[in-house]
């Protein structure tokens, strides 16, 4: 038997001649690595989309459906540059949470279907 160290762990491999991971845990910590070092910047977008939505759910538990300009959103660190979709209804989805423009510089938040309201 050849001696083999992990990819990961560099521990000694026992097992199969053709193994290369010591355990299952290893393996998948290579291709789970391999796949973040490789999607790194649609991960990093997608994070900042879905921090966008659930600061769009603080700011509608504080204010509820009311116009709000965007010195509002900004000042709760919401980045406005990393949305998912825009409708075109131009209504900006963040992740589930929604933001239309109702006016100039005024937008009000759209809570998703399933989301209910603390009232
Ligand atoms: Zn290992």
């Amino acid at each position: 038997m050849k001696d083999i160290t992990c990819k990961t762990c560099q521990q000694k491999v026992h097992g199969r001649n053709n193994q290369i991971y010591c355990s299952q845990k290893c393996k998948n910590e290579f291709h789970n690595d391999k796949y973040r070092k490789r999607h790194v910047n649609a991960l990093t977008t997608l994070k900042v989309i879905m921090n966008n939505a659930k600061k769009m759910e603080k700011l509608y538990m504080r204010y509820g459906d009311v116009a709000l300009n965007s010195k509002v959103f900004i000042a709760s660190g919401v980045e406005p540059g990393y949305t998912n979709f825009t409708r075109t209804d131009g209504l900006f989805e963040f992740d589930d949470w929604g933001l239309k423009e109702i006016g100039e510089d005024l937008y009000k938040i759209v809570a998703p279907r399933t989301h209910k309201r603390n009232e």
